[in-house]
């Protein structure tokens, strides 16, 4: 596959009204591939006029077709959606896997996670409902779910596929109809699925994809008066910046803001079990990864043991160029590798090393790569445990109680999810219920990408819920109708 022959639409137009258009603007960005450092395309950059035509379009679509559309049949256009992804599995990797650096493996299970979504919320589509409230004699009370309107989608660069599943689809799924922002450095997939949505008879206006930049579109989309309701994935600071604009229009946002996760190991821990895991749910996607487990904290009884055996993990792990299949392939830019190098640089200069990958040698020199490090015996106020670092760094916290385990794993400014192993049953429940995060993961981590089980955080990892039934509450809103009748 040639990434020519991927492009089966113009990735320079963005997508109104059920219509590929040119942006405003006339003018592109171009589309690096992080493997090779080598420009491949150029996608559109709109501007605050196309977002304008775009909820122009989505208000449209809530008026028409889309609006009057009983949910069994959009669960139907969704379960379309679905299947024409999984025939498309492949190209949809692909592009995914050039835009942003991921080996090919990881690329595809995003695809599949995509599918996998949009089957989820098909089948939820005609399921959710309100109810009816016993009130005082000679009043009937109910409750009806509703779309909030034009619901408007910022997603990040690390798992376009899957972040536009989770919301994208849930947000359709209730009836909203949605205006899709891409992060500029990985915007195709988002394009490429247009052409899904259309050919699965989503109608025109339901689901709308302007490109551009944050600070254009992104703010653009942010601060429409239009828009009902503001779903975002990415930083902090963005994250801050979009709920200041829905403010204005006093709008609800949905915040998933990142984290600094933690993995708890007690010394009582099947460490057989766990090892591959304690890595692994850090260096999927080379670390860029919103629930990476970058903090491991572990009972002092088992450390040395534990930092020896991640050590030997590390130095088995090969980054390479994303169509090989490397353990890691490249960051998703050179700002990301330059922020990444930076934290590293910081690390060796304060911290000991315990393991370090390699980047293979015939990886192309201009491209993102960063090879991943395993700090040991990190200070828990150290910035290496305190930042979201957003690549292959790993920081590994010795503790001695259980209370200290909590205390330390609690003690930065995110709570995203969790992760906790022991065999002790008591210990698990009280880890459940005192670590401040979203998730929390007992003797297993990231549980397969979990669809079904809602996430968000705590903190400054944002706030409100996607994936599973949860996000489909928060992608509508409750009327409640009080009726007289005597
Ligand atoms: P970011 O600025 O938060 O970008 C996320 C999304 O917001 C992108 O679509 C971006 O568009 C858009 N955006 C940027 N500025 C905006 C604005 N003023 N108004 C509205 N939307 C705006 O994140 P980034 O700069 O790509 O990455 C920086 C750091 O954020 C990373 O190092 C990482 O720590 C964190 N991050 C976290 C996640 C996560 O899953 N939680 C994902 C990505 C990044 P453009 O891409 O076109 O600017
Ligand atoms: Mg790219």
């Amino acid at each position: 596959m040639n990434i020519q022959q991927s492009l089966w639409f113009d990735p320079t137009m963005i997508f109104i009204g059920g219509a590929r258009c040119r942006p405003g603007s006339d003018s592109t960005i171009p589309v690096e591939n992080p493997s090779t450092g080598e420009v491949i395309c150029a996608i559109g950059r709109g501007t605050a006029a196309d977002v304008d035509a775009a909820v122009t379009a989505a208000e449209a679509a809530l008026e028409g077709a889309w609006g009057r559309m009983p949910a069994v049949e959009r669960g139907r256009i969704l379960m379309r959606m679905s299947q024409l992804v999984l025939a498309r599995a492949e190209e949809l990797a692909f592009l995914e896997s050039t835009d942003v650096g991921k080996p090919m493996k990881q690329a595809r299970n995003d695809s599949t996670a995509l599918a996998r979504y949009l089957e989820f919320y098909a089948g939820a589509a005609d399921k959710v409902h309100g109810t009816t409230i016993p009130y005082q004699d000679g009043f009937t009370v109910y409750t009806l779910r509703e779309p909030h309107g034009v619901t408007g989608h910022i997603i990040p660069w690390n798992y376009p596929l899957q972040i536009l599943g989770r919301s994208v689809g849930a947000a359709l799924a209730m009836g909203n109809a949605c205006v899709l922002k891409p992060a500029e450095d990985a915007s195709l997939s988002s394009l490429a699925f247009a052409s899904i949505a259309a050919e699965a008879g989503l109608p025109a206006g339901a689901l709308n994809i302007v490109t551009g930049y944050g600070a254009e579109v992104g703010a653009a989309l942010s601060e429409h008066p239009g828009v009902h309701h503001v779903s975002f994935t990415g930083s902090v600071g963005t994250g801050r910046r979009i709920q200041e604009a829905a403010a204005r229009n006093v709008v609800p946002v949905t915040l998933e803001l990142g984290g600094k996760s933690p993995h708890i190991v007690f010394d009582d821990v099947d460490l057989e079990a766990a090892l591959p895991t304690l890595v692994g749910a850090c260096m999927q996607a080379a670390g860029q990864t919103c629930s990476a487990a970058s903090r491991v904290l572990v009972q002092r009884g088992i450390y040395d043991e534990v930092r020896r055996r991640m050590a030997e993990v590390y130095q088995g792990l090969e980054v390479g160029p994303a169509p090989d299949n490397r353990d890691l392939g490249p960051l998703v830019s050179k700002r990301q590798k330059e922020i990444v190098s930076s934290y590293i640089a910081l690390g060796k200069q304060d911290l000991a090393v315990a393991g370090e990958g390699r980047i293979r040698d015939d990886a192309p020199a201009a491209g993102n790569y960063v090879a991943p490090v395993l700090f040991a015996e990190v200070p828990p106020d150290h910035r290496l445990a305190q930042e979201e670092i957003f690549g292959p760094v790993q920081v590994l916290i010795p503790f001695d109680t259980e209370a200290d385990a909590i205390r330390i794993a609690n003690g930065t400014e995110y709570g995203l999810v969790a992760g906790v192993w022991t065999r002790d049953g008591g210990r698990q429940m009280r880890l459940a219920r005192k670590l401040n995060v979203g998730q929390v993961f007992i003797n297993n981590y990231g549980a397969g990408g979990g669809i079904e089980l809602p996430f968000g955080g705590v903190g400054k990892s944002g706030h409100g819920r996607e994936k599973g039934f949860e996000a489909l509450y928060g992608f509508s809103r409750l009327k409640t109708v009080t009726a007289s009748h005597g």
